[in-house]
C-alpha cells in the first residue's frame, strides 16, 4: 500500500515519518501524474494560500479533485483540511482555489495568530473505539483553523470550546461530540466517507492513532487496495523519487 503525501509545502516529511513508523510507504507527491500510483493521500498542514499557489503553478488542482471524487482516502491536517474544505472563510483578498469535497466551512486561523497556538487535550470517542487507547489525543494546533459548519453526511469527530472572546454566529458545532445544548464549541475532527480532516497536526505528536484509522479507511470504502505496481516499481517512476525537498517546514 502506498500513501501519497502531498510535498509541496508544510508537514510532509512528518507525515511521512509517522507512515514509516507504521511500516507504510510515504510518497511525495508533487505532479498530477504521481497521485495515479498511489491509493491515498495526505494533505499536510503549512500555509494554505502558499500551498495553494505551488499546486495552481503544477496544474494539481483537477486531479486532486478527481482522486477525492474517485472515492480515495483523503486526509486534510490543518492547511489540508482548508484545502477539502467545500467553504473558507477568512482567506486572503482574493481568496484562494480548494480542492473541495467536504460539505462543511472552516474558518482560516479560527484561534488567531502564530502566538496563540497551542495543545489541548480533545476528546475522541470514536478514535479510540477504532484504535484502542486513551479517549482523549493530545492535538496540537498551530495558526489552527476551524470547522464552524458542516453537512449531514459528516461525522463530528472531534470538537473544542471556542475561547470566550470568540463571537461565533451560528457556527458552533451542533451534533458534536461534547454536550450539544449551550455548548460553545467548534470542529475540529471530522469525518465524511473517504474523507478525513484534522484542524491539529497529529504527526507532530507520538500518538499514531489517526495515522492508522486513516490507513484502515481504505479498506473499508473498497479503496486502497488495487494498487498491482511494486513500490520499487513506483518509485522507480520519473519524478517520483524527486530529491529530498530543501524547503523549510513553515507552519503558519
Ligand atoms: N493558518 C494556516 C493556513 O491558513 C494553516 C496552519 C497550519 O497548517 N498549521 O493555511
Amino acid at each position: 500500500m502506498a500513501v501519497g503525501v502531498l510535498a509541496l509545502q508544510g508537514s510532509f516529511n512528518e507525515h511521512i515519518a509517522v507512515l514509516r513508523r507504521l511500516g507504510v510507504k510515504g510518497v511525495e507527491i508533487r505532479k498530477p501524474e504521481q497521485l495515479q500510483y498511489v491509493d491515498s493521500l495526505i494533505i499536510p498542514g503549512g500555509e494554505s494560500t502558499t500551498m495553494a499557489k505551488l499546486a495552481e503553478l503544477h496544474n494539481l488542482f483537477p486531479a486532486l479533485r478527481e482522486f477525492v471524487k474517485m472515492g480515495k482516502p483523503v486526509w486534510g491536517t490543518c492547511a489540508g483540511l482548508i484545502f477539502l474544505a467545500n467553504k473558507a472563510l477568512g482567506q486572503k483578498t482574493g481568496g484562494q482555489d480548494l480542492v473541495g469535497g467536504l460539505d462543511c466551512t472552516v474558518h482560516r486561523n479560527f484561534f488567531g495568530s502564530q502566538i496563540q497556538s497551542f495543545e489541548a487535550e480533545l476528546l475522541v470517542p470514536e478514535l479510540a473505539a477504532k484504535e484502542g487507547g486513551p479517549e482523549t489525543f493530545r492535538g496540537v494546533f498551530i495558526r489552527a483553523p476551524a470547522i464552524i459548519d458542516v453537512g449531514p453526511d459528516v461525522q463530528v469527530l472531534a470538537d473544542y470550546p471556542v475561547p470566550s472572546d470568540k463571537v461565533v454566529n451560528s457556527a458552533v458545532a451542533s451534533g458534536s461530540v461534547g454536550e450539544k445544548s449551550g455548548s460553545n464549541k467548534v470542529i475540529v475532527a471530522v469525518r465524511q466517507g473517504n474523507l478525513l480532516a484534522t484542524a491539529f497536526h497529529p504527526e507532530l505528536t507520538a500518538d499514531s492513532r489517526w495515522h492508522s484509522y486513516f490507513l484502515k479507511m481504505g479498506n473499508e470504502t473498497g479503496e486502497g487496495t488495487s494498487s498491482c505496481i511494486s513500490i520499487r516499481e513506483m518509485e522507480d517512476l520519473r519524478g517520483i523519487r524527486a530529491p529530498k525537498n530543501d524547503l523549510p517546514i513553515f507552519l503558519s
